[in-house]
């Protein structure tokens, strides 16, 4: 292993407790560390194994629609910029919270790495999940078709989507709320004056 440890953050990583994933510039699953198998072993995914995953498309493992959706504007993001994007996300279990941070890091010609690692786990009922997750609260997420940012009612504000899965935590792996789109106020305005240049 080249690296032992990577320092993030103020803090230092031991790279075997870091779930790492690999996609080339299809998308395509191309490299996976074992702590990234692991993981799923752990969490009763023992259907993922190396030979069943490479070469699919990451896609076919983020089946929920708004998240995926999420996923496909950060990675577009990350490869037009070129640089890294960081995130917090949750991933619990059904008795345990735990505190995710993501870092995709852009590896040239579309390649891009995904570094996962847990900050912390607090353990909880089973029960409260099945509260969290029931779909019952009518929350839509509103999505503006222009700008992708998304409209955070209880910030007030339209927000980047990565801003949006940290505060409304999207990435929980409860169910996430259905997304609709509609137009964010200031795309709005800018739209209008440009109908107005034209008429
Ligand atoms: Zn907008």
């Amino acid at each position: 292993m080249v690296l032992e440890l990577l320092a993030i953050g103020g803090g230092a990583v031991v790279v075997k407790d870091m779930f790492v994933h690999q996609i080339e510039a299809d998308d395509s699953l191309s490299w996976v560390n074992d702590a990234w198998l692991q993981f799923a072993r752990d969490n009763k995914a023992t259907h993922l194994t190396r030979e069943a995953i490479l070469g699919r498309p990451l896609w076919d493992f983020i089946t929920e629609a708004t998240t995926r959706h999420f996923y496909q504007i950060i990675v577009q993001r990350v490869r037009t910029l070129a640089r890294v994007i960081k995130l917090h996300y949750r991933c619990d279990s059904p008795e345990k919270r735990r505190f995710m941070r993501m870092e995709i890091h852009p590896l040239g010609e579309g390649r891009l790495q995904f570094r996962n690692w847990i900050l912390r786990e607090e353990v909880r009922p089973a029960l409260e999940l099945l509260a969290a997750s029931d779909g019952g609260s009518g929350r839509l997420i509103t999505m503006c078709s222009w700008c992708k940012r998304v409209n955070n009612p209880t910030a007030g504000e339209w927000q980047e989507p990565e801003q949006a899965v940290l505060q409304m935590q999207l990435f929980n792996c409860a169910t996430p709320p259905p997304i609709t789109h509609g137009i964010c106020s200031a795309c709005e305005k800018a739209l209008e004056a440009e109908i107005e240049i034209l008429a």
